[in-house]
């Protein structure tokens, strides 16, 4: 089974593709953690993908798709969950076709929906420890202190997380991915999930419509 989680920025995506793939043997394949991971390593292609994710851009099809073959290569799983791509029509094609390659296909496509308030409001309570890049949120999954990490890291808010820019990320974030969602419905592999609910009744209603339980 290979699947792909996409939802705007808050929407609870990356909690979620974790549950998948501990529950259901999946590669999460978490290409933005990926990518800021490789740009401070000592990987040939760091330079590159550091400044093009300072400038707030897509990294080449390219440079995608060697990390997403590579990550596959390896997989001994029993599928991938692809977490935060394809952010747009030209990605989603490459994914498709990379599976193609293997004989497999993309199977469903789990879109989370959440209005641009929920957004906002999940972003500017979100904290980030500078030690472990653990992510809380003041609301939903509170720290120890507003101030620590478990781990006694300090917590950060991110500076890009003020109303105005959140709102300008989200817009680019919706022209990009529509086309995808859009294409998916129409190969009948879109699962479109209210995101607001809890973290566990999300759960519940994404293995549900992938006919998982
Ligand atoms: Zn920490």
């Amino acid at each position: 089974m290979n699947l792909a989680i996409l939802g705007p920025q808050g929407s609870g995506k990356g909690t979620q593709a974790q549950r998948l793939a501990d529950n259901y043997q999946l590669l999460r394949l978490e290409t933005g953690k990926i990518l800021r991971e490789m740009a401070e390593s000592d990987n040939p292609d760091a330079e590159e993908i550091k400044k093009t994710m300072l400038d707030g851009k897509l990294v080449s099809d390219n440079t995608l798709q060697k990390i997403i073959e590579e990550r596959i290569e390896s997989n001994s799983g029993s599928g991938i969950i692809f977490d935060g791509t394809p952010r747009n029509l030209i990605q989603y094609e490459l994914i498709k076709n990379i599976l193609k390659k293997r004989g497999e296909n993309l199977d469903k496509v789990i879109y989370l929906e959440i209005p641009e308030e929920t957004t906002i409001e999940r972003l500017s309570t979100r904290r980030t420890c500078e030690r472990c890049n653990r992510i809380y949120n003041l609301h939903t999954n509170p720290p120890p202190t507003p101030e620590k990490c478990e781990c006694g890291g300090n917590l950060r808010q991110r500076s890009d997380d003020t109303p105005e820019a959140i709102a300008k990320r989200l817009n680019e974030y919706r022209q990009a991915t529509v086309p995808v969602l859009i294409s998916a419905k129409a190969e009948g592999k879109l699962v479109e999930i209210n995101g607001t609910k809890s973290i566990n009744e999300v759960y519940d209603e994404i293995t549900k419509m992938l006919n998982l339980n």
